[in-house]
């Protein structure tokens, strides 16, 4: 096929170092995965060009300025930096002289309804005097679970999250590594079987919300988070989430490549079983060599790749998959600085087992929550006019399988977020409150195309991860790809940027088919 036809379609697209002859990828997404591929794929001698909906990139890391004021709309805690270097490096280019990461410490605060707060970090000693100070007698089990997530990072992380599956009997050979990971079993209830004390039971075991799954359920694999943390620290970058997704833009751009804005995917063109390009809304029909979707899997093969001959990700598989939990987001700026607020808190409600079955089980909005607190401004002053604070609250609620009218309880929601700030952390805040904003499931669905208004895509739980998730080399049409956080191995920014270095390993080299 001519790549030609794509860039008289795009516009120009070779720019340095790329020649009209070399072949032509299509990337359906400016996510990080989205991107991070984009690099790859430059790397390795194809022309790209990346088509996003939206109107600026980063999907659930874009950036939202209001009033003065600058959002990052979703990731914040940033760890596994090492995969973010290795993308400048394959650019030819050095992270350090781009972003500026600072390793924070503590990396976060975990609030209980008393008030008291553990400081969580990666230093050792200063970890057993918190777990000390909540109970000594879980201080030689802090050091025994360490050990544990230490095992889960090297066996499911490293081994398992970093490789392609073809095949749902490879499974089978990594059944002693998933149960000497005790992967059979909950994040929970590892967790509870080595911590007495029940608060730091839920210090210990919350880590799965941070990608979209329920403690209770999710496979005890992801005990892996408290190590990746640990040893690559947790980090922000000057000039918030934003910094990182404007590199990648450039990374892509420099390499002579290309990121397309307001351009909405709504089929990939597939011809006898192999992709041939893509089509946007508008119809204009874009060829390429090979298409990768960053799109959310079960919506790419719902509604962008839907060959009906499709064997294993079928529509009714797809309907009864699991998928996370749903997020209400509050973006808010205060004409003050709220200086005993640390950059990041997790704020835990009294119910917590309860909580998690009202969200991910019965999928009701329950009138208490636990929210998840950022304050970028205590890092990066930047980010808000002077004297000023931005925020953003993030509360775990039902995705949209669960039948809350978002329209008509927003708002109220909302209310009730911020009295229960002003009550506790943030004193007199809604007579503060300069700029505001929300996010609901429903936008969601209608700005990201997440299925179901899923927070995270499909649900961490052990039948949909790695083998079982779907495959980063699509199983059903040649050439097609799939990148991101509800493909192989998962949510999170680690997550998403091992999906593209996976991708990378199964992506022919350009040379080979052009
Ligand atoms: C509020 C929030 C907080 C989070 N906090 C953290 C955190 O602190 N640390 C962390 O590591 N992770 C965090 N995560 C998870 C992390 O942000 C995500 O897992 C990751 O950013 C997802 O990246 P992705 O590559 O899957 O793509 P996405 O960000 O989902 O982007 C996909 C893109 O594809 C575009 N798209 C979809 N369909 C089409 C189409 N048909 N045509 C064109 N474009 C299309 C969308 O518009 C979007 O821009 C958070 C997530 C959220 C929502």
């Amino acid at each position: 096929m001519r790549t030609d036809d794509l860039h008289s379609g795009v516009g120009s697209v070779a720019g340095a170092g790329k020649s009209v002859h070399d072949p032509q990828a299509i990337v359906v997404g400016s996510g990080f995965g989205g991107l991070a591929t984009a690099v790859r794929l430059g790397a390795k001698g194809y022309r790209v060009t990346v088509l996003e909906r939206l109107d600026r990139p980063g999907g659930r890391a874009r950036v939202l300025k209001q009033d003065g004021f600058t959002f990052d709309a979703g990731p914040t805690i940033i760890t596994g930096p090492d995969l973010l270097k290795e993308l400048w490096e394959l650019a030819g280019k050095r992270f350090e002289d781009h972003i500026d990461l600072r390793l924070l410490n503590p990396f976060y605060y975990v609030r209980f309804e008393d008030g008291s707060a553990f400081r969580y970090s990666g230093d050792t000693e200063a970890m057993r005097a918190e777990v000390s100070r909540f109970n000594p007698r879980d201080v030689t089990n802090y050091d025994r679970f360490m050990e544990r997530c230490r095992v889960a990072y090297e066996r499911g992380y490293i081994k398992l999250g970093n490789r392609s599956y073809d095949s749902i009997l490879e499974m089978v050979r990594f059944i002693p590594d998933i149960f000497a990971m005790r992967g059979h079993r909950s994040v929970y209830s590892v967790v509870s079987e080595m911590f007495e004390d029940p608060r730091l039971r839920k210090v210990f075991s919350l880590h799965p919300l941070l990608i979209g799954g329920n403690p209770l359920k999710t496979t005890a694999v992801y005990i892996l988070i408290n190590y990746l943390e640990k040893a690559h620290g947790v980090h922000f970058p000057m000039g918030g989430t934003g910094a990182l997704i404007k590199g990648l833009v450039d990374l892509v751009e420099g390499a002579g490549n290309r990121v397309r804005y307001n351009a909405e995917v709504s089929e990939i063109c597939v011809k006898d079983g192999r992709a041939t390009g893509v089509r946007l809304a508008g119809g204009e029909v874009l060829s390429a060599e090979l298409v990768v979707s960053n799109a959310d899997s079960a919506w790419t093969y719902k509604y962008l790749a839907t060959d009906k001959r499709r064997a294993r990700w079928t529509d009714s598989k797809l309907d009864r998959a699991q998928y996370s939990n749903g997020l209400f987001l509050w973006y808010f700026g205060t004409d003050k600085r709220y200086e005993d607020v640390p950059h990041h808190m997790i704020m835990l409600g009294d119910r917590y087992r309860g909580l998690l079955h009202d969200i991910f089980d019965r999928k009701v909005l329950s009138p208490d929550f636990s929210l998840y607190l950022h304050r970028p401004t205590a890092t990066d002053r930047s980010l808000a006019p002077d004297g000023c604070d931005t925020f953003y609250a993030l509360v775990p609620v039902p995705n949209l399988d669960g039948d809350t009218n978002w329209a008509e309880r927003a708002e109220d929601f909302r209310k009730s977020v911020e009295q229960y700030l002003s009550a506790t952390v943030l004193p007199n805040l809604a007579q503060h409150v300069v700029t505001s904003s929300m996010m609901t499931p429903i936008d969601f669905q209608s700005d990201y195309l997440s299925y179901k208004g899923a927070g995270f895509g499909m649900e961490p739980i052990l039948l949909q991860s790695a083998g079982f998730r779907p495959r980063n080399k699509s199983e059903h049409i040649d050439r097609l790809y799939l990148v991101g956080a509800s493909t192989h191995p998962g949510a999170g920014i680690p997550g998403v940027l091992t999906s593209a270095r996976v991708l990378d390993s199964v992506m022919p080299h350009a040379h080979a088919i052009a």
